[in-house]
């Protein structure tokens, strides 16, 4: 598999987070998924599509169990 942005291809599965916005909270969703070493461009397949939009309509039913575990903070400057 090359990548279809930078046509690198050292493409690996990797953990990694996808934000979601609720207000001003921002809440991570863990994904393991393919990620360019080059770019960083993630390939999301289908299934980890559909368990985005799955969990993005959870979020917005206030139907998922969230642990906060620190602070958004925005500089005023
Ligand atoms: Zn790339």
């Amino acid at each position: 598999m090359k990548c279809l942005i930078c046509h690198g291809e050292d493409i690996q599965v990797k953990s990694v987070y996808e934000e979601l916005a609720r207000g001003n909270d921002v809440v991570r969703f863990p994904f393991e998924v393919p990620v360019c070493a080059n770019c960083g461009e993630r390939y999301y397949d289908r299934a980890a599509m559909r368990k985005l939009e799955r969990l993005r309509a959870q979020l917005e039913g206030k139907t998922l169990e969230l642990r906060e575990i620190g602070k958004v903070l925005v500089c005023q400057q």
